[in-house]
Parts: structure tokens; sequence; C-alpha cells
């Protein structure tokens, strides 16, 4: 490519979302990763785009609010120009409510809900048995039902923005020298160095690791129980998850904490016995020592940016992410909290 505008480094969704906004504004952009498209923590399977707990609102929950909100046409647009499917609907989520304490909680948040989610969605306290076939037991007969909670396939994602981006023009390349501004999406291997030049801990790796079975649930809202997520694919497949792993050896192999995950989840939706594990996947979620998404000036590279800590939300972040950082990158309009620039973390 003879003109970029901008170079990005690293394809999982940080990546690959800020390229497809830089690319729709008209930007010259190129993506180099020397491992491929949706090699790191995006290359995975769960994809639950879930909201926070509606109550005790910042910066963090307003920016992920917004972001589930853009996730339904970022979606639309990617799958139309790219003609390939991230698998995306919004079909809410189901969490079963265990105690008398949590039905009280829940209760209180339908009205925290109101105010904050200003009729964009519902957070609902409803009998189990109004809540479909696929809605596991629950000790108080309540689940809290959300409209907001969203599902999408996190590999098929990467490949449905690459094909968009390809339509574009804008290609993913093991190598580029930098040309035009520059931004370092590169996850955990990107905090990792960052930490070992600053010598300084600026964020780590959480190892995660997830399964996916061979059930059909339909066009069902997604389940949050026993901690695990239960998402219902368009596939006909069903993905568990997942492991929090802050001491690991292997990035990517998935052993007996994995084997516990799916007993769990077993014991928690009953229907799931006898349902194939098709695949086992790991990977490393890049989390900044903030926890919050690192994002704006890079704080050794000049002139240059950073997109990273992504964490356990970076798929349901990625719609507004792509767009402050276009905004910054492009226009030089800095509309990131104050929480997520990268000083929140050094
Ligand atoms: C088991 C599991 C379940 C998850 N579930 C969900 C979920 O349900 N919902 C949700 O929203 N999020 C979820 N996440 C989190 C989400 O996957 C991450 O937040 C997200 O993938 C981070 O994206 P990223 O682009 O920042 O990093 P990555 O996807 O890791 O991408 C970084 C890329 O940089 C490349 N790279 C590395 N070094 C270089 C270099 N020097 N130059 C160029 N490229 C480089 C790598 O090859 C990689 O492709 C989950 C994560 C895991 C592990």
């Amino acid at each position: 490519m003879a003109m970029v505008d901008v170079t990005i480094r690293g394809a999982g969704i940080f990546g690959l979302s800020i390229a497809w906004a830089c690319a729709r504004r008209g930007a010259r952009v190129q993506v180099v990763d020397p491992f491929g498209p949706g090699a790191g923590s995006s290359g995975g399977l769960v994809g639950a785009l879930a909201p926070h707990v509606p109550e005790n609102w910042n910066d963090k929950k307003a920016f992920q609010f917004e972001s589930l909100l853009m996730a339904e046409p970022f979606w639309r647009q990617v799958e139309a120009t790219g003609g390939v499917s991230p698998g995306y609907a919004r079909l809410g989520r189901i969490q079963p409510i265990t105690d008398q304490h949590g039905l009280e909680l829940a209760h209180r948040r339908e009205g925290t809900a109101r105010d904050l989610w200003q009729g964009h969605a519902e957070w609902t306290v409803v009998e189990t048995a109004s809540a479909g076939s696929w809605c596991p037991p629950s000790a108080t007969g309540f689940v809290i039902h959300d409209t907001l909670s969203a599902r999408m396939h996190p590999r098929r994602a990467c490949a449905a923005l690459v094909a968009a981006l390809a339509v574009m023009g804008v290609e993913v390349i093991p190598e580029a020298l930098d040309k035009g501004a520059v931004v370092h999406a590169t996850g955990v291997a990107g905090l990792q160095e960052l930490s070992a030049s600053l010598g300084t801990v600026v964020g780590n790796g959480v190892k995660g690791q997830a399964a996916l079975l061979r059930f059909d649930a339909g066009q069902v809202p997604q389940l949050f129980a026993d901690a695990i997520h239960f998402v219902p694919h368009a596939d006909g497949t069903l993905a568990i998850g997942s492991t929090s792993e802050r001491d690991y050896d292997d990035p990517t192999g998935t052993d007996t904490a994995l084997d516990d995950v799916i007993q769990r989840a077993l014991q928690a939706v009953p229907v799931l016995h006898g349902a194939e594990v098709i695949e086992r996947w790991a990977g490393v979620r890049p989390r900044s020592k903030s926890r919050a998404p690192m994002l704006g000036n890079h704080p050794l590279h000049k002139g240059q940016f950073i997109a990273n800590g992504g964490f356990k939300i970076g798929f349901g972040m990625a719609p507004k992410v792509a767009e402050v950082m276009a905004d910054l990158v492009l226009d030089g309009r800095d509309a990131i909290p104050e929480g997520f620039r990268p000083e929140a973390s050094l």
C-alpha cells in the first residue's frame, strides 16, 4: 500500500474495530499482525455482550452501556459490508436469583436500571416459570431478565471484520513499516512489553478457558448462572465459560480447571447433560492495572497511540473504543474518559 494514514498493530477485536472505524471515515489503513487476525484472546468462542450491574454509575459503566447500544448497528454494518455474519443478536440474558438477599438487590436494581438505562433496555425480576423452557431452576423461583445483553461469536466477529475491511481495501498483513499514525493494539504482549520498558507493572494477563457444546437452544437469552456464562450461538452451538487465572504456564492449553467449569455448568443447567463438547479453548485477557481499558497516547512512543486492556469485556467495549480512538487518531479529538487513559495504570 503506497499511501497509509493509519497503521494498526494487532488484529484482535480492538485493532480490527479501530481499523474499521478509521476506514469508514475515509482513512487509508493497514493492519499488521505477525500471528494473523484473532490469534490472541479475540479468537475465542464465548461472546457475551452483557452489561454491568445498573447502579453506582461511573464513566466505565456509561461507556460500556453506550457501546452495548452501538453494537447492533455496528455489527449490522460489518455484516452488510463483508457478507460474513458475526452471529450478533440482542436476545437478552437471564440470571437465576439464588437467595433472598439477591432477590432484594435485584428488585432495587429494577428501579436504578429504569433511571440509568433510560428506556433503552430493561432489567426486571420475573418468575422462573415465565422465563422459558431453557431457564434452569432457581432457589427463589425468580430470575433477572435484562434486554440489553446480546451475544455474538468472537472468532466469527473477527472474521466478519476482516471480510468487511477487505471490501474497504484494508488488508491484515504479517509485517510492515510504520506509516502514518500508529496504534498499538497488541493485547497482553503489549502490556508485558510496556511493563518491561517502564520497569513497573502496568497490566498483565488473566487466562480464561471456555468450552463449546453442540446444543441448539434456539433464539433464547443467554444465561449467567453459578458465575458461568452460557451463550447460545446462532449455529446450534452453546459456549460456556470461563475460568479466570492469574497464574498460568500454558497460555492456550486447557486442563482440569475447564473440566470443573463444564461439570458446574451441567449442574446449573441440567438440560445440557449429554451435550457433546466440540471444542476446548483458552486465551489470555489483557488486563490493565486500573482494570479499565487503556486508551489514548502511547506512554512510550511519542505521537503514537495505544488501545489495550479489554480484559473481560473487550467485545462489548469494541464499538465505542473504535469510535473514540478514530476521533483521537484522525481528528485529534479526545473523548476518552479520564480513568481509561494509560496514566491510570502507570
Ligand atoms: C475465555 C475468555 C472469554 C471471554 N469472554 C468474553 C465475553 O464473553 N465478552 C467480552 O466482551 N469479552 C470476552 N473476553 C475478553 C475479550 O476476548 C478480550 O477483551 C479481547 O479479546 C481483547 O482484544 P484485544 O484486541 O485487545 O487483544 P487480542 O485479541 O489478544 O489481540 C492482540 C493481537 O496482537 C497481536 N500481536 C501481539 N504482538 C504483536 C506485535 N508486536 N505486532 C503486531 N501484532 C501483535 C496478537 O497476535 C493478537 O492478534 C473473553 C476472553 C477470554 C480469554
